[in-house]
């Protein structure tokens, strides 16, 4: 499709006026500051919002990527010819009470896990302190079974609302529908199911004063290990080997291999963290891919090793 010649999504227009924009740059969406234009962007305040957008641009053959917080998005310089939705509802719900059943904390897809984390630690809900600085949504994170410090969304999540827009309607998944694994889920083999909201349940208390030392020994942790700057995280999952079961640190191989302080383009392999390909100024989306290009072949020239993209690559186009 021709840049500019996306069909109007007219009923959605006058239905909800001012909600869907038109030529919104991406890159400040995103944790890489990489990306064009979007066609179309609309931030529903309700999910209602978000069903309707979704099933009109279906209908409409307009091809719609659904943004978190954008920290582990690559957008294509040259934009994104369809709607880039970015759900603005992030209610959060705590049911705690003395026993250990009561307590649960439901957050809505747009909630940051930062708001999740720091509302556990207020009502004493003990465990996802160890995620402290780990950016990005609520639905980015089931989406991903995001994770850090031995933890992991499986961990703590009992359900998850989702809008299965192939049914068009709302489902109910359990922990086990997810199927989620090592930044694995279901819902990144179905882009046609959004998450809604999840309901994370909490076995262990632990007092908001204890939680917030612990967040600082973490972020202090966070600070000296991983650089600032613009990035997507780690940009590459950590291997396991399927026969001897030995686990292998996609940082330490990056590492190993004298790749740290390597760029191409904007983007350079972090000399903090070997992980972490930052963007230092201009970067592209092509500068990152081809960096990607040259970790793995030398990863595996050298390792024997083959590496996995964690960031989410995104084609002008919608096609991954
Ligand atoms: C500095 C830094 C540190 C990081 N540290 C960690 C870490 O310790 N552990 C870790 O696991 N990750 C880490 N990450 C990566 C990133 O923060 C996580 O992957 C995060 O969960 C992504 O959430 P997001 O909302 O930003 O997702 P986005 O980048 O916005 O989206 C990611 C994917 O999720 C999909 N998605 C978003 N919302 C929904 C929804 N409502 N329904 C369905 N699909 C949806 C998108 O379409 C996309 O495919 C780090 C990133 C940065 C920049």
């Amino acid at each position: 499709m021709k840049y500019g010649t996306m069909p109007p999504m007219t009923t959605l227009d006058e239905i909800y006026p001012g909600l869907i924009q038109k030529n919104i740059p991406l890159a400040p969406f995103t944790s890489f500051q990489i990306g064009g234009p979007a066609d179309l962007y609309a931030e529903p305040r309700t999910p209602e919002q978000l069903e309707a957008l979704v099933t009109e641009a279906v209908k409409k053959n307009i091809p719609y990527y659904i943004l978190g917080g954008g920290s582990n998005t690559l957008f294509s310089d040259k934009g994104f010819r369809g709607i880039v939705i970015r759900p603005q509802f992030k209610a959060i719900t705590v049911t705690a009470t003395a026993t250990a059943n009561g307590n649960s904390i439901t957050a809505e897809a747009g909630a940051l896990l930062s708001q999740v984390i720091q509302a556990a630690a207020k009502h004493d809900l003990s465990g996802m302190e160890v995620w402290i600085g780990l950016p990005g949504t609520v639905g980015g994170a089931v989406r991903g079974n995001a994770g850090a410090g031995g933890k992991e969304i499986k961990d703590f999540l009992s359900a998850a609302t989702i809008f299965d827009l192939k049914q068009q309607k709302i489902v109910e998944y359990s922990n086990a529908d997810l199927e989620l694994g090592y930044r694995h889920s279901t819902l990144k083999d179905k882009p046609h199911l959004i998450v809604l909201s999840a309901t994370f349940h909490f076995e262990k208390k632990l007092p908001a004063e204890e939680q917030r030392i612990l967040m600082q020994h973490t972020l202090s942790q966070r600070h000296a290990t991983q650089p600032k700057g613009h990035s997507a995280g780690c940009a590459f999952k950590n291997e396991i080997d399927p026969i001897t079961n030995t686990a292998y640190s996609a940082g330490k191989l990056i590492d190993e291999c004298g790749l740290k302080g390597t760029r191409i383009g904007g983007i350079e392999v972090s000399n903090i963290h070997g992980n972490f390909l930052q963007n230092i100024g201009g970067a592209t989306q092509q500068d990152v891919l081809d960096m990607i290009a040259l970790i793995k072949k030398t990863i595996k020239e050298k390792k024997n090793i083959d590496l996995h993209e964690e960031v989410q690559v995104v084609s002008k186009d919608g096609t991954r």
